[in-house]
Parts: C-alpha cells; structure tokens; sequence
C-alpha cells in the first residue's frame, strides 16, 4: 500500500505574523512549524505503516526552506520526502497551489493521499478537495478516524455534533483532523538519519499534466488585495443601570450593531 501525504510547512504564529510591502506573507522571516492538521495526517499514515508496511511520501510545495518540513517527516518515520520548488510556482492562490501539488503526485504511485483539513495560515481548507478535483478522485474531509478494510478505506467524518461513516474505494484522498490523532515524536536515530537522508526536489519542468497557466501568481484566479491586523476592540464603557435598565439597553446596543 503507498500513501502520499501533502504536507505544508506555516509560520508558527506564536512568533509573530510579518507582511512583504505587497500583503503576502513574509514566510522567510518567520518562525515555523508542520502545520498541525497535516502532522495528524502524517501519523495516520505512519500508523498505516506500522499496520500494513505501507509505503509512506511526503510531498511539500514551498521555498527551499521547507524542506526542514520533509526531514522532521524522515525523523518521525516516513520513506521518501519530495520538495517541490520553483520561482514561477511562488505566489500560487489555493487553485495553482493545488495543479501543482496534483501535477507533483501523478509522477507517484498511491493508493491513499492524506492532506491536513487546513493549513493554519491560509485557512482555506480548500487544497485537499481540489487536488482530489484534479486527479478525478473521490475524496473524504474532516477525518477523525481511518480504518483500511481491502480495497477500500472507512472513514468517520466529523460532521457539526455528529460524525458520518464513508465508505470509498481507493485510491482516495482524505483531508486529516488534527484531533484524528497524538503525532509521534522524532526519534534520535530518525533524526540522525533524515539529515543524511536525499530529498527529492521537483521544479516546473517535473510537474505532469500541468498548464503553464494554471501556476504560481500569474495562474492564480484570486489575488490578495490588501491585508491588514485585526481590528482592535474598543475600551468597552461602563453604565451603572438597574437590572431591567441593563437588559434594554444591552439590547438596543446589540440591535444597533446588527447583532440581533
Ligand atoms: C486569494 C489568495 C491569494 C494568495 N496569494 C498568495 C501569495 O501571493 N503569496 C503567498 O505566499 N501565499 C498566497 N496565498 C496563500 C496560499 O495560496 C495558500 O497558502 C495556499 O494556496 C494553500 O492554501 P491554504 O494555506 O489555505 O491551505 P489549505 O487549503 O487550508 O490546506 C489544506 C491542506 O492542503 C495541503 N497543502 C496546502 N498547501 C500546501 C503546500 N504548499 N505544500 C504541501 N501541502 C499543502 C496541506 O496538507 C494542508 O493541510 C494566497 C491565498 C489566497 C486565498
């Protein structure tokens, strides 16, 4: 059995969020982390290593950098890390983002591919379902539990203040709930080993079956317009009212903000 698991290395924002002049982020300056849906991924994978001696790569799309993402993966017991990297890919929205990672897996053999729900900088959630679009797979979102029964994969989908249970054939793709799992650690010899391990690194020409036109800045159909911080709150206000009093004006207060 092959899984490929999609991998994303974030800035951990317990650093601090920085802006390049143009509003993306500045990833270079920043502090970072395997976002942690995609952790919980690697772990099912590893678990289905250890099950059923599946065979288990992670693939990551970023700059040069991210490869640090792939090592950690090695340390904590996963078989081949692809970096996938190139200049025209930078600046690529969650659709460019998506042909590439997509364009990087048909050169690869799987049977299951996991990707996190989302990736915390981002947030969009959107990458995982349309990589299975573009490889014309089904795909299962918000796992928190996978089982392997033959061909097939039975996954618990975590759905409001319920779950539901899938049945899909593979090869499929399933999106990874952080709280699917506790990641391993790294392993002191994993350690030593990944960082003698050799990363695969892809560039443009690597990628199969991908238009020009649909990656990086250039292929991307949403732009960022501007960004900004959150808006801070106010210093709140103080009334000395009695209890009835307090409820009518908390409620015009309310209203007046549209929020009832
Ligand atoms: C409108 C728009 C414009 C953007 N423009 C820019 C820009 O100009 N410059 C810029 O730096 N960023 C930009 N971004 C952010 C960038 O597009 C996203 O980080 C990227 O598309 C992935 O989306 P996401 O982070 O929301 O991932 P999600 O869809 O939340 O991720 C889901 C899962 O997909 C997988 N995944 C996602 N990205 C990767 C990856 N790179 N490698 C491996 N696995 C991955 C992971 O498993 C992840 O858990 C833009 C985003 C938007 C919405």
């Amino acid at each position: 059995m092959k899984v490929v698991v999609c991998v994303k290395q974030v800035p951990d924002t317990k650093g601090g969020v920085k802006f390049n002049p143009d509003g993306t982020l500045d990833r270079a300056a920043m502090l970072t982390i395997m976002n942690p849906d995609d952790k919980a991924g690697l772990e099912a994978a590893l678990r289905l290593k250890d099950q059923y001696g599946a065979e288990v790569t992670v693939v990551t799309m970023g700059l040069p950098k991210a490869e640090e993402v792939l090592r950690e993966a090695l340390a904590m017991g996963a078989d081949k890390g692809i970096l996938v990297t190139d200049r025209v890919l930078g600046g690529a929205d969650t659709w460019a983002t998506s042909q590439t990672l997509a364009g990087a897996i048909r050169n690869l053999e799987y049977d299951l591919i996991i990707t996190g729900r989302q990736a915390i900088d981002g947030d969009t959630a959107q990458v995982g379902p349309q990589i299975s679009e573009h490889l014309g797979i089904p795909v299962i979102s918000y796992a928190q539990n996978i089982k392997i029964e033959g061909d097939s994969v039975i996954v618990e989908r975590q759905y409001d203040d319920r779950y539901h249970v899938l049945k899909a054939k593979m090869p499929c793709l399933i999106t990874a709930l952080a709280e699917l799992n506790e990641p391993r650690y790294m392993t002191p010899g994993g350690i030593f080993d990944a960082y003698k391990a050799e990363i695969t690194t892809w560039g443009r020409a690597d990628l199969k079956d991908v238009e020009d036109s649909n990656l990086g800045l250039k292929g991307s159909p949403t732009q960022i317009a501007r960004a900004s911080d959150k808006v801070r709150k106010g210093k709140g206000e103080k009334v000395s009212l009695d209890a009835s009093e307090s409820v009518e004006y908390i409620m015009n207060k309310l209203k007046e903000k549209h929020v009832i």
